[in-house]
């Protein structure tokens, strides 16, 4: 703008001066000779008119320029320049100014909204259980939320501009993440990797940006609960079909003798009618555990401790139920040691417990063996309840499986007493239910103790 007003003032000023020359140069008559008075005085003249001229384009071109360079200043500000532009200068730059206002206000707004929104999507992602990596269309890490970083070790925050290499040393996630940026088709996938400590993850990968800088995003979904939950559940099933299919097997077998002509062998036939009943009770046995079982799965159980439990009462009747078998064996029970004490408890579910345990302490002990009931308070306002026994024993490095579904020390004992491999996990389930606790001790064909410890209503 100064170098424009500058030509046209140093123009306007050769043709102030030309006129006169050219003046004088064709019409030299005009200046007779030795009239250099007049010539002087009209030289004179030209010099003021040129004087004149420069002083006010000087003048005019000062302000436009002052005026241009504060526009510009305020243009170069923007966005973030906070200064106002002031009112002032030559008429027709005004207007400009004008809209130059109007538009930086709008500009403002449009930065700050867009400030915001990505403030806001980047605490999003930050605070993401999911892990979320983006990469540009050389893989190189545009962003990584704190939880894509923790999953693979990576020290965070993770510096804009990496390689994905460095980052994830994963084939699979580099592949889907090449492929998505190559194809601009959206992946999903399902895998376990190793650098993340072997957990499970959904993933999916999305492109970002257009045909020609594309670049993809991805987002991972750690899955590794569901999957073993899902495992145990097909382990589950697949237990319990095993643990169905003998008893099942064993009846018909014995049915088929029997109509097979087993009915007129008078020696045995006796025998396997009670063949089949003692699997058709372990068939029932299991379907009831399974019962239980299902029943605390799907959360339909107490779940908290809700009424006074006389804990006496309880073992008196524990005992009634197992009183059969324990004759059938002629073990004894004591329960001399037991001090009438309550526990916050479920009185069905209590009473169940103990029945699983002296249950197990019937069945592996020997003939004219004993059980030994404990009961009394504990420190720390607890109740504590002990079921020993003078059995088998379990040996010590099974004794931290016992508690397993369908865990058995010795499968055919078990099998043949009318276990199903439930009865533990179902005490330590519904004990735990209860905020109690459970332990065991045990010594090899001495015997074996279980305590339980329970809140003191
Ligand atoms: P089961 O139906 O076989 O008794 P449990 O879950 O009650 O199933 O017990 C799991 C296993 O723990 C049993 O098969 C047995 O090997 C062992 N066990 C449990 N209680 C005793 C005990 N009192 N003495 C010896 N072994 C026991």
């Amino acid at each position: 703008m100064q170098s424009t007003l500058t030509k046209l003032f140093v123009s306007w000023c050769l043709l102030m001066l030309a006129v006169p020359v050219a003046f004088f140069w064709f019409r030299p008559g005009i200046v007779p000779d030795h009239e250099f008075e007049v010539f002087a005085k009209l030289l004179l003249l030209v010099g003021l008119a040129v004087a004149a001229g420069l002083t006010f384009t000087y003048t005019i071109s000062k302000r436009w320029v002052k005026r241009t360079a504060t526009l510009q200043r305020f243009a170069d500000a923007l966005p973030a320049g906070e200064a106002d532009l002031p009112d002032g200068g030559p008429e027709e730059l005004q207007s400009l100014a004008k809209a130059m206002r109007a538009m930086a206000s709008r500009v403002r707004q449009v930065v700050d909204r867009a400030n915001l929104e990505l403030s806001r999507r980047e605490t999003i992602l930050a605070c993401m259980a999911e892990g979320v990596l983006a990469v540009d269309n050389n893989l190189k890490v545009n962003f990584c939320n704190e939880a894509f970083a923790s999953a693979f070790n990576a020290r965070t925050p993770v510096v804009e501009g990496r390689n994905l290499y460095e980052v994830v040393r994963e084939p699979v996630l580099r592949d889907i993440l090449e492929r998505v940026v190559k194809t601009g088709t959206p992946e999903r996938d399902l895998f376990r990797l190793p650098s993340a400590a072997g957990r499970w993850f959904e993933a999916r990968a999305l492109p970002l940006g257009n045909k020609l800088i594309r670049g993809a995003v991805i987002a991972l979904h750690d899955v590794t609960d569901i999957e073993r939950q899902e495992q145990v559940r097909k382990d589950f099933v697949a237990d319990v079909s095993h643990e169905l299919r003998t008893p099942l097997t064993a009846i018909r077998g014995y049915a088929e003798t029997l109509l097979d002509g087993g009915l007129e062998d008078g020696a045995n036939n006796r025998k396997f009618v009670e063949t089949i009943l003692s699997h058709s009770i372990r068939l029932a046995n299991i379907a009831s555990d399974l019962l239980v079982i299902s029943e605390l799965d799907s959360n339909a159980g107490p779940v908290a401790p809700s009424e006074k439990v006389p804990i006496m009462e309880v073992i008196e009747s524990a005992c009634n139920t197992v009183e059969g078998a324990a004759a059938a064996k002629r073990v004894r029970i004591v329960r001399d040691d037991c001090l009438p004490c309550a526990v916050l408890g479920y009185r069905f579910r209590l009473e169940q417990v103990i029945v699983n345990l002296l249950d197990n302490a019937v069945k592996f002990n020997k003939n004219d063996g004993e059980i030994l009931i404990e009961c009394g308070p504990a420190p720390d306002g607890k109740v504590r309840v002990s079921v020993s026994d003078t059995g088998i024993g379990v040996p010590s490095e099974e004794l931290k499986r016992i508690f397993e579904r369908f865990y058995r020390v010795d499968k055919s004992r078990s099998r043949a007493a009318g276990g199903t491999g439930l009865g533990l996990p179902i005490v330590k389930e519904l004990v735990e239910r209860m905020n109690g606790t459970v332990t065991v001790e045990s010594t090899l064909g001495r015997g074996t103790k279980f305590t339980i410890l329970l809140e003191s209503a």
